[in-house]
């Protein structure tokens, strides 16, 4: 997110209609009918938390090589009704994933 995206036109935001998830994945389904499962490793390598990312320089700090390969989802909680607050089995509990940023990772990753 820079500067250039708060003087954007709005853009229709997709909320999601109903979700569930398992200890490996979350599974999505949105206003737009569209569907997406998000693997948990693919979450945690995507966190948006500043521990994940450098506050100035956006760049991601995370190394990819130390998040193992069968990573879990240990907890997820609602925070309030923009995002989803998750926590992974290596103990990373501070990411906020809000629902815009879990649909731009959608639309990123099945580009
Ligand atoms: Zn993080």
């Amino acid at each position: 997110m820079g500067i250039l995206d708060d003087i954007k036109p709005p853009q229709k935001k997709h909320r999601p209609i109903s979700w569930s998830h398992t200890p490996e994945l979350i599974h999505v389904e949105w206003d737009d009918k569209k569907a997406y499962a998000y693997a948990a490793r693919a979450l945690r390598l995507a966190c948006p938390c500043a521990g994940c990312v450098d506050e100035w320089s956006g760049k991601r700090t995370i190394n990819e090589a130390a998040v193992p390969a069968d990573l879990r989802i240990a907890g997820l909680t609602e925070s309030g009704r923009y995002a989803l607050a998750l926590a992974f089995s290596d103990q990373h509990a501070t990411g906020i994933y809000s629902w815009d940023y879990l649909r731009t990772l959608m639309e990123t990753w099945t580009r």
